[in-house]
């Protein structure tokens, strides 16, 4: 491999974080790319990488140069928490008391408190992974008090939808819901993290109140085909 292949990507992440706002943090996403890719983008000084796949995370982690938190961005399935909670420092998507139990259970035995985010299905979508906002507050109530897990926030992704008004509906109704929450002061929860907004709307997403955002394709350039 030549040098220098991958630093388009190194300038790319350092141009996007010299026009980030101060106390937004910029994620990485991931999927489909390799451990030279990400070492690129740590290496333009991004911070946190976030990975889809339990298994795609742990097949580059290794041969990843540099330092960065690593944290999951996609749907965590029931198998795979065991290893999840091994690689990352952070789960994003914890959308069922289910699976916050059983990332709570994993990390109690291993002594740890793994921080998580709740994923808010903004959209309303039928499909979609993400718990709807009308139940977030109940379901941060009921993994509150699970002692392996510190709840740190939400995240959402929002609309699939070329229309910006409603993805910025999205992100307004994911915001309100966090600042309701936040001064609620629920004991162990303590509401910091709003991750949302990606390469087409972390602009908007910083707008309505977003503090990490998950840029891919604006660093990385366009997305292989799995
Ligand atoms: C792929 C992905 C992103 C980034 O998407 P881009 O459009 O490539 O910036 C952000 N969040 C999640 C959950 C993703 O899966």
């Amino acid at each position: 491999m030549e040098k220098d292949k991958y630093s388009y990507i190194t300038e790319n992440a350092k141009e996007i974080l010299r026009d980030m706002p101060s106390g937004v943090t910029l994620s990485a996403a991931a999927k489909t790319r390799s451990a030279e890719e990400i070492s690129a983008v740590i290496k333009g000084g991004v911070e946190v990488i976030g990975q889809n796949y339990v298994q795609e995370a742990e097949d580059t982690l290794h041969a990843v140069s540099g330092k960065a938190e690593l944290h999951l961005i996609g749907h965590l399935q029931r198998n795979k928490v065991n290893k999840a909670v091994h690689i990352f420092d952070m789960i994003e998507t914890v959308d069922s008391y289910d699976i916050a139990d059983a990332i709570s259970k994993k990390c109690e035995f291993l002594g740890k408190i793994m921080p998580v985010l709740i994923e808010v299905n903004s959209g309303h979508e039928e499909q979609k992974n993400g718990i709807v906002p009308e139940d977030v507050l109940e379901l941060i109530k009921r993994v509150a008090s699970l002692p392996g897990i510190k709840v740190k926030g939400l995240m959402t992704i929002g609309l699939f939808t070329d229309n910006a008004e409603e993805i910025r509906g999205c992100f307004r109704e994911t915001k309100r819901l966090f600042d309701d929450i936040k001064v609620m002061n629920i004991p162990k929860v303590e509401m910091e993290i709003l991750s949302m907004g990606m390469s087409a709307s972390y602009k908007k997403a910083i707008e309505e109140g977003a503090n990490m955002v998950r840029i891919g394709s604006k660093i990385f350039g366009p997305r292989r085909v799995r």
